[in-house]
């Protein structure tokens, strides 16, 4: 198809596309009791689409371009991945031996259950992802994922294990304690991994006012703003309810993001390869610094642009 012709089409339609179309997909792929080899190879798919969308549509072309990056960030999605699967694989395991009372509403329409799911899963890891920008030794494993230069959506599957883990823990433990079923949870994974891909990307979709609840792509950019304090805003994962309650929204439509305008002022110097990033939260480097807050001339130039 013409280029003119798909750009619309990505515009407008991508999101829609991944969270009706993709998510849609493994709620029903789910509910079947498929194998769960179809939701990985949904996943993957979903991951070509990301890609694909970015290079029809960029927002900005030099984010399309490895710098340096690209083994790094599939070895990242891939570790964290896998994890996922295995998470989701000892949920029965966990619901046999912690969970309180089975208070979950098994009678409710499949795809109910997995939006409640969502919706419960979303306050635990924006709180999670809140505190990890406040407190210290969080901060630590979370710069991994600020480490970025260029914004597309495999960096949402960039982030180190364990904080992938700490932040999932948070989102799922209040509904294992409630009993949630397996095949819920096996949808609900691959809605996270779609919301991480698609609130990252690099392509130039819109959503119209559903930016102001949805925490996708136009909102995140402004976390990803490397000045101290001035990224800590839209922390949300699914959607931006917390954030309006916190207090930590922030969008201005006229704001156009750069490569230097990402990643972290107070740490230019974050180590970029996998297995260095994985070991910098235990180092003595790692730690939080105070500096990196934006200089006059920064505020200046970052209103003008
Ligand atoms: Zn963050």
């Amino acid at each position: 198809m013409h280029r003119t012709l798909i750009q619309p089409v990505i515009r407008y339609g991508y999101v829609p596309f991944m969270l009706l179309g993709v998510n849609g997909a493994a709620v029903a792929l789910a509910a079947s009791g498929a194998s769960k080899l179809w939701l990985v190879g949904l996943l993957l798919a979903a991951i070509g689409c990301s890609f694909a969308a970015e290079r029809a549509l960029p927002y900005e072309q030099e984010w399309n371009s490895p710098a340096g990056d690209g083994g790094r960030d599939v070895a990242h999605a891939g570790v964290n991945e896998l994890l996922l699967l295995v998470s989701v694989g000892i949920i029965p395991l966990l619901a046999a031996t912690v969970t309180v009372a089975d208070l979950w509403p098994h009678s409710w329409p499949f795809v109910l259950q997995v939006l409640a799911a969502i919706l419960i899963a979303d306050l635990g890891i924006t709180l999670t992802h809140y505190a990890s920008h406040k407190v210290g030794v969080l901060w630590r494993f979370h710069a991994v994922h600020h480490s970025i230069k260029r914004f597309y959506g495999f960096n949402g599957l960039m982030k180190h294990p364990l904080h992938q883990t700490l932040e999932m823990s948070a989102g799922v433990a209040p509904l294992i304690l409630i009993g949630l079923p397996l095949d819920v949870a096996s949808a609900l994974a691959v809605t996270v991994a779609v919301q991480l891909l698609l609130q990252h990307s690099n392509a130039d979709y819109r959503i119209g006012a559903l930016k102001y609840v949805l925490a996708l792509n136009e909102g995140h950019r402004f976390h990803h703003l490397k000045w101290a304090g001035i990224g800590d805003v839209n922390f949300g994962l699914f959607t931006l309810t917390w954030d309006h309650l916190l207090g930590t929204f922030s969008y201005d439509p006229t704001r156009r993001f750069t490569s230097d305008q990402l990643g972290m002022a107070a740490k230019p110097n974050y180590p970029t390869a996998y297995l260095a990033q994985l070991a910098e939260p235990f180092r003595a480097s790692g730690s939080c610094h105070t500096t990196g807050a934006p200089t006059d001339d920064e505020v200046l130039s970052a209103a003008r642009d």
